[in-house]
């Protein structure tokens, strides 16, 4: 009887941590649920945009098709390239072409539409998500893809990419936190940066059989006007807290760095990621000032809030229609 007694209360005080985050959470659903005001504008413009030019790197944008055939990506410059080699095919005068915006072209390959946000981005994210994304081309470099996705009322906006990347085909060989220089002059100041070294094994269609290995590295950060971190365990804490109890809600920021990696030269990836990061983290900084100078702006919303998502800015893609 005794021993009874006793395993139950073990039971009972495992079991606790469980039930008082499921009180906690319910207790914030409950106090959630009512109209309410909230600070930090997660509906605002993003202020931010990634420049042309970042030092020794020219940053370019990319076009996603958008059948899911095809879904390749093209670089701006190979997009208008191609168009003027098609003049010049056709016997016309390439310098008589009018401006192109590359949002009117056909994707090269199959003609279809192209898009700003791939078309798992436009499946995947919910509707009014803000987008940043370049990539840095640099000679004698590899190329590096500079993206940093914003979420807003709704939180979904920002995935796990240890589930993204694995849902699109890829495998993860490695993940670690990489300490990552964030001057160029001195080399003591770091930042930490989550790091996964994945490869997309590129299959046959017809038979499946694996052709080759496209390995790469992709890394990350987090970021809020008041917190960076590595770890989404520790943003989701953070999120919680600021929404029961300090009413802010602020967008969290997303960048991530993808770096395709030459099998020649496996490491290369590492000087590049300490000559990119401290050029590119003073444009997130510089984000980061400027929305917490919006902390102050309320918000008023009626219920569950997934209805209030919107985006104001026009100086991003956003996904959803
Ligand atoms: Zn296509």
């Amino acid at each position: 009887m005794r021993t009874q007694a006793a395993q139950a209360l073990r039971r009972l005080r495992s079991a606790l941590p469980g039930l008082a985050a499921a009180a906690l959470l319910a207790g914030c659903a409950l106090a959630l649920s009512g109209g309410r005001t909230i600070y930090g504008n997660p509906t605002g413009a993003v202020p931010l945009e990634l420049p042309e030019e970042l030092g020794p790197w020219r940053g370019e944008r990319v076009w996603f098709c958008t059948s899911n055939q095809c879904a390749r990506s093209w670089l701006e410059s190979d997009l208008l390239r191609r168009r003027r080699e098609d003049a010049e095919d056709a016997g016309e005068d390439p310098a008589a072409l009018a401006p192109a915006e590359p949002a009117a072209l056909p994707c090269p390959a199959c003609g279809a539409a192209l898009a700003p946000i791939s078309l798992g981005e436009l499946t995947l994210l919910p509707d009014s998500t803000p987008i940043f994304r370049r990539i840095y081309r640099r000679p004698g470099h590899p190329d590096i893809m500079a993206t940093v996705v914003f979420s807003g009322i709704e939180r979904r906006s920002i995935h796990r990419p240890q589930v993204c990347l694995v849902g699109q085909g890829n495998l993860i060989l490695d993940e670690y936190t990489r300490d990552t220089r964030t001057s160029l002059t001195d080399p003591s100041l770091t930042m930490p940066l989550r790091v996964l070294e994945i490869t997309h094994p590129d299959k046959d269609p017809a038979t499946g059989r694996v052709l080759s290995q496209s390995p790469g590295i992709y890394a990350y950060w987090l970021f809020n006007p008041e917190h960076e971190t590595v770890h989404h365990l520790a943003r989701f804490a953070r999120m919680m807290y600021d929404n029961c109890f300090r009413a802010y809600r602020p967008r969290w920021g997303y960048a991530s760095i993808s770096i395709a990696r030459d099998p020649a030269r496996p490491d290369e990836w590492q000087d590049a990621l300490d000559e990119f990061i401290p050029r590119f983290r003073p444009l997130i900084d510089g984000v980061r000032a400027r929305l917490d100078a919006e902390r102050a702006i309320p918000l008023r919303l009626e219920g569950f809030s997934a209805g209030a998502n919107v985006y104001e800015g026009t100086n991003a893609p956003v996904s959803g229609r």
